[in-house]
């Protein structure tokens, strides 16, 4: 990336004094890597990578920062997927990458504390290591930090069953923009003393402070869990009518969903996948062919519980409507390869380019309708260009990801088309990922004016200077 910044006299020697010179990045071959978001489709030159290693040097960094006036971008796994986690005109990136150590993990109290730098994938298995888990899994889980999902509020794959990040929170340690430190990590279940500091920061994306130390409650490892790979077919079948078949075999889909949800105790994820999509996969990844390999779409079932759900699986999945074919598993092994068809949708889609990732909510009731038209309409919004358009997702919440591959980064005709779709229906354009910069233009769309004035007085009152991921979440005023 061209590197041509205006640094303030003085300030790269106050980072390099709060971190230390090896952990003060000015070298661009040193930086690149955290200039460039997973998509590859945002990001800009660092005016500086600062890699502090405990909440002490993080204060010492945002002082410095607020001290020269500098923007921030905090920085954890940099696998978000909206823009949110790369400096885009020269701001300096706070890695917290090094503050990855587990603090406790207490069974007793099922609460497990870690720096926010620790991987998702890190504090599972501490959580496992005392018959426990976290509740909360995403694909992203070996880089995925957790300050980086307190910040996007992350969801996942156990929404439907645990909430997303925002509901596993027993506290936070916060450095505010001025390097003062806050800090709650209690994990008290009733604890009703004024402002809650984690659901503050929980999903405001690095704009309101840096995360240095999360509390998670934790759940009881079940005795049994069983995964299914449903395959589904629907009525509609008209290769001159594609919308209609993916209609068709989504309404299959949610009503399935909705009826596991209502009937089968301990269901913890539904995942959906369409036939497009399950073809990238296998010949991307090279994986085996799924149960039913002509089937239109697979929904991916996972319950669990102290007593074996698969009896009550099988007899609410066998005899509905639409489906041709299950596979299930309830080792670890097997759970994995059926796992794998879902998790490694957004790694198949990368290898096509440079993807724009559309992540949003429907009204259940609309989901299939919205599924079926959502092709066409990008096609339309870009001129009928060649654009590919892939879904998957959580359905079991309604939420779907919508991967647009073919126009180029800066190109928005088709997100935006697909935004005003979703507002129309009802739903949310950011299920789960944020808003960060890909989004931004919706977000008044999406809020009405009395919330974005409570979210810009939040935003200015803990950051006056605005120097804290800005350009991220809030529109600027019109
Ligand atoms: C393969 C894949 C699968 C994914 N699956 C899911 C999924 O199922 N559900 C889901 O919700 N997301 C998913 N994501 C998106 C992503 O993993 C999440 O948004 C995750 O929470 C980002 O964590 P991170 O540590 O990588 O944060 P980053 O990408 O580094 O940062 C994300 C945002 O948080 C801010 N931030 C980071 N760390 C801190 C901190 N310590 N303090 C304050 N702000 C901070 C950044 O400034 C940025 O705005 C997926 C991504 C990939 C690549």
């Amino acid at each position: 990336m061209a590197d041509s910044l205006q640094v303030p006299q003085g300030f790269l020697a106050a980072v390099s004094d709060a971190v230390g010179p090896d952990h003060c990045l000015s070298d661009p071959d040193l930086k690149a890597s955290y200039e460039l978001d997973w998509t590859r489709r945002f990001g800009g030159p660092a005016i500086v990578v600062a890699r502090p290693a405990d909440t002490f040097e993080v204060a010492k960094v945002l002082a410095a920062c607020s001290r020269f006036r500098v923007g921030v971008v905090p920085q954890g796994g940099n696998t978000g997927l909206v823009g949110g986690s790369v400096p885009r005109h020269g701001e300096a990136v706070l890695s917290l990458s090094r503050l990855n150590r587990v603090l406790s993990c207490d069974p007793e109290e099922g609460l497990i504390v870690a720096e926010a730098g620790t991987t998702l994938a890190a504090a599972q298995v501490a959580a496992a290591s005392v018959r426990s888990e976290l509740g909360i899994d995403i694909a992203a889980r070996d880089s995925a930090t957790l300050g980086g999902m307190v910040a996007t509020n992350a969801g996942g794959v156990h929404v439907i069953r645990y909430g997303p990040m925002r509901a596993r929170l027993g506290g936070v340690e916060v450095v505010l923009a001025d390097g003062s430190v806050a800090s709650r990590l209690s994990g008290l279940v009733k604890d009703n003393v004024g402002y809650d500091l984690a659901q503050i920061m929980a999903g405001s994306e690095g704009t309101l402070g840096v995360v240095t130390k999360v509390a998670l409650h934790l759940v009881a490892v079940p005795l049994f869990r069983v995964t299914a790979l449903v395959a589904l077919r629907g009525t509609e079948h008209s290769s001159a009518n594609p919308a209609a078949g993916v209609a068709s075999v989504s309404k299959v889909a949610v009503s399935l969903a909705l009826s596991l949800r209502r009937h089968v105790d301990g269901i913890d994820a539904l995942e959906l996948v369409y036939a497009d999509g399950m073809a990238l996969v296998r010949e991307a990844l090279a994986l085996p062919a799924p149960s039913d390999p002509g089937a239109d779409a697979w929904l991916l079932v996972e319950a669990s519980g102290g007593q074996d759900p698969s009896d009550m699986l099988a007899r609410a999945i066998e005899d509905a409507t639409g489906v041709t074919e299950i596979a299930v598993a309830d080792d670890a092994a097997g759970r994995a390869r059926l796992w794998a068809y879902r998790e490694r949708h957004t790694e198949a889609i990368a290898t096509l380019g440079v993807p724009h990732k559309l992540d949003v909510t429907l009204p259940m009731k609309n989901f299939a309708e919205f599924a079926g038209a959502v092709s066409a309409e990008v096609s339309a919004a870009l001129g009928g260009s060649d654009t590919r358009v892939i879904l998957f997702g959580h359905v079991g919440d309604g939420n779907l990801h919508v991967n647009l591959i073919g126009p180029e980064p800066e190109d928005y005709r088709g997100d935006d088309a697909v935004f005003e779709m979703v507002i129309r229906r009802g739903g949310s354009i950011s299920a789960e990922h944020g808003v960060g910069v890909a989004k931004l233009g919706f977000v008044s769309s999406a809020r009405s004016a009395g919330d974005l004035t409570v979210m810009r007085r939040v935003k200015n009152a803990l950051d006056p200077g605005g120097i804290l991921n800005p350009g991220v979440l809030l529109p600027p005023v019109a």
